[in-house]
């Protein structure tokens, strides 16, 4: 039997970082495996629903490259649709599905309609918790005539379907990261199947779709594990083969609580809008949760589609740590092609002001030998907008008052005289001719090291330290390093 897993998302919003795991998790564990990766829309809970967030789900897995063969996906217009034999993959669409199965439980006495008020169920779980016991269904409507229920129904008083457990019945399942599960149905609740309003709860539209999308594996967060019982259970009920269970560990901030919005980014959307890459991103969270056998760190999309495996996938949480995830990101920006980071780069520089829209086609080689220049510093792309100064303007900022004190060492006047007489004579100022005006700055007038090239990076910038001056200089061009020494020269020494 061919391998089929499930991405499973609910559309409440945003896409937290959680999810991009278990979405990427299921898409490794299909590829290593030569098998079906697919998504489906968990759209049961009506009040959650958000608008645009199947579309913001979807989005965000295209920009990890988390691709999907079947299911819910955008057309090349941005709208959303679904592709594969075993749709409709929206649960929303699927209700006559649903109707079809609750009606053979309930047939089979394994299923039973309960009207008891939402007043009447808070009363019995209110007592209870007062005599300690775990609130759970009392059964109060579980053994009414036909009669009585038909009358209840025309009556038009309001319903929902519960599943009729087994009393202490022992159900077990193999979870591949957990190991063998056993519970016995008097710990369980007599579960909603179908809601007041005959929508399928999760756990029942969960079971019937992966039945009958012949879903082999089941991936997804441990928050599903106490849930898993109900789902084995409801396997049973139907004489169906149950899934293999894959729970995967939460992801975990440093103070080892689950990583919540409260906590700062955590959703793909932040870590995008702030210029992280979608190879960095992916290679730190495959990495949340999960242990190579190498202790290797860095993987592209294709290096972790070999390496994965489902056994190497830990039982305890995983902590999300931003600085390994930025130390991950900036080697990929480091390796990044420059139009890209450009590209990528433009927005910010807009937003900080250093651009307008308009200059982008005139100011775009500039800016992107101030990207390659910039890019060793950036953990993520935005961070360019704090180290951009330096390349902006005639004028020279000090940045400190080390720096001024600098200017008024003994060398320093003759320093910006013989920069100023030889940038005004170069053809051009690039690398190459930096470089060689250096050496001769040094050997003409004996001004080295430290003297030569911080004071000559606090002439041209303002600071003691920052990118590689020749390639600065460069950048920056002939008039602008020209204005600089000048400015400097007149208004600061
Ligand atoms: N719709 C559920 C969620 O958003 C999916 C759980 C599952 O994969 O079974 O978490």
């Amino acid at each position: 039997m061919s391998v089929r897993v499930r991405f499973a998302p609910s559309p409440t919003g945003f896409v937290h970082i959680g999810s991009l795991r278990t979405a990427l998790y299921n898409y490794l564990f299909a590829k290593k495996m030569g098998g079906t990766y697919l998504l489906r829309v968990e759209d049961t809970d009506q009040t959650r629903f958000v608008d645009g967030a199947i579309e913001n789900m979807l989005n965000a897995m295209n920009w990890g490259g988390v691709n999907h063969t079947e299911g819910v996906v955008l057309d090349e217009n941005g709208k959303i649709t679904q592709k594969g034999e075993y749709g409709p993959y929206i649960q929303s669409e699927r209700l006559d599905i649903y109707k079809k199965y609750i009606e053979k439980l309930l047939d089979e006495g394994k299923a039973y309609y309960c009207f008891c008020s939402k007043e009447r169920l808070d009363e019995v779980r209110e007592k209870q918790r007062e005599n300690g016991e775990n609130p759970k269904y009392d059964g109060h409507c579980k053994s009414l005539t036909k009669e009585e229920i038909k009358s209840k129904i025309e009556n038009g008083e309001e319903y929902v379907i519960r599943l009729k457990l087994p009393e202490n019945h022992t159900i077990k399942f193999t979870d591949l990261v957990r190991g063998e599960t056993e519970f016995n149905t008097n710990d369980l609740d007599d579960q909603v199947l179908i809601k007041t309003d005959g929508f399928p709860t999760y756990h029942f539209a969960v079971v019937v779709d992966d039945y009958l999308m012949k879903i082999t594996h089941v991936i997804r967060g441990e928050e599903w594990v106490s849930s898993t019982p109900k789902h084995v259970y409801l396997y049973e009920a139907f004489g169906w083969e149950a899934p293999t269970f894959v729970h995967l560990p939460n992801i975990l901030n440093k103070e080892k609580k689950k990583l919540s919005k409260r906590h700062g980014d955590v959703a793909v959307e932040d870590f995008k809008k702030k210029g992280y890459l979608p190879q960095g991103l992916i290679n730190y969270v495959a990495l949340v949760g999960w242990s190579p056998e190498d202790n290797k760190e860095l993987f592209t999309m294709e290096e972790l589609e070999n390496a994965f495996s489902v056994e190497r996938v830990s039982k305890s949480g995983g902590v999300f740590d931003t600085e390994k995830l930025n130390w991950v990101n900036q080697h990929y920006i480091k390796d990044a092609d420059d139009n890209y980071l450009t590209d990528l780069a433009i927005p910010f520089l807009i937003e900080e002001g250093f651009i307008t829209e308009d200059e982008v086609d005139s100011k775009y080689e500039f800016l992107k030998g101030m990207v390659s220049v910039l890019k060793e510093k950036l953990q993520y792309v935005k961070e360019i907008t704090s180290h951009a100064n330096i390349f902006f303007g005639d004028k020279v900022e000090l940045e400190t008052d080390e720096c001024r004190e600098f200017l008024n060492l003994e060398h320093m006047p003759t320093l910006i005289g013989a920069l100023l007489e030889k940038v005004d004579n170069a053809e051009k100022v690039d690398e190459e001719f930096v470089k060689a005006m250096f050496k001769e700055i040094q050997k003409e007038h004996g001004i080295k090291g430290k003297n030569l090239f911080m004071g000559s990076r606090i002439i041209l910038t303002g600071q003691m330290h920052g990118p590689d001056l020749p390639k600065t200089m460069e950048v920056l061009g002939k008039d602008i390093c020209l204005n600089r020494i000048k400015f400097v020269k007149d208004n600061l020494m």
